[in-house]
């Protein structure tokens, strides 16, 4: 595990542009995996199912930062509101607007990332590039929000580099909206690359990586 780590971190040295964070994704480990990633310095743990999150949240060392991946149901807001850090999957304007209403439940501003359908595919989640500034605009009015960037998922590639134009549109957005300067967002992170394709993402701009395989495998 030690060996992935400094293999991914040294790539992240290689093809990142200045701070790059990287985001463990612990879905498939067991708790034991997750704590000693933890216990190597990687404090930002991705997970995408809540009940499996929920499994594993009384023990999960201290020092972590949750951030949550996967498509987020809105019956289940509740159950992560208190303990989550980032929510990279926000992909409907509902679930906006649940995650704002319990956060003020529960007195708390909630960091999210607008999940982004880049490559308009069927069975992909997300919204389309053409509807980001209404939906940014709507999200700005919710004061238990702010919007610290964008994220997305590319097209399963056998060539990773057939990807490289999603990422590279993304970068551009990211940019286009960190310049509109709206209440609440701040387009602080740019969430993309996973193990097949994060070298690409981070040529492209990724500033934060999703890792599974490469770190656990
Ligand atoms: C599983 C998952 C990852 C990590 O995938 P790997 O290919 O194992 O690195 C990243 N992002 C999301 C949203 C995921 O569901």
């Amino acid at each position: 595990m030690k060996q992935n780590l400094q293999h991914v971190q040294a790539m992240i040295d290689q093809y990142g542009h200045g701070n790059v964070t990287l985001v463990a994704v612990t879905k498939y480990q067991t708790l034991e995996a997750m704590n000693q990633m933890i216990a190597l310095g990687i404090a930002d743990v991705g997970e995408s199912r809540v009940q499996d999150l929920l499994l594993k949240l009384p023990e999960i060392s201290p020092e972590r930062r949750i951030h949550f991946i996967g498509h987020l149901q809105r019956n289940k807001v509740k159950d992560i509101i208190e303990v989550v850090h980032l929510i990279h999957s926000v992909d409907s304007l509902r679930l906006a607007k649940e995650i704002n209403r319990q956060a003020k439940r529960v007195g708390r501003v909630i960091d999210i990332l607008i999940q982004v359908n880049i490559a308009k595919e069927e069975a992909k989640y997300g919204f389309e590039e053409e509807d980001l500034e209404s939906v940014l605009s709507q999200v700005a009015q919710m004061e238990n929000l702010r919007v610290q960037g964008l994220m997305m998922m590319a097209p399963l590639f056998d060539d990773p580099e057939d990807a490289r134009c999603y990422f590279r549109k993304m970068k551009e957005l990211f940019d286009y909206y960190a310049n509109l300067n709206y209440n609440n967002v701040y387009m602080k992170y740019l969430s993309m690359g996973m193990t097949n394709d994060y070298k690409i993402a981070l040529e492209e701009g990724s500033n934060m990586i999703r890792i599974g395989t490469a770190l656990f495998r």
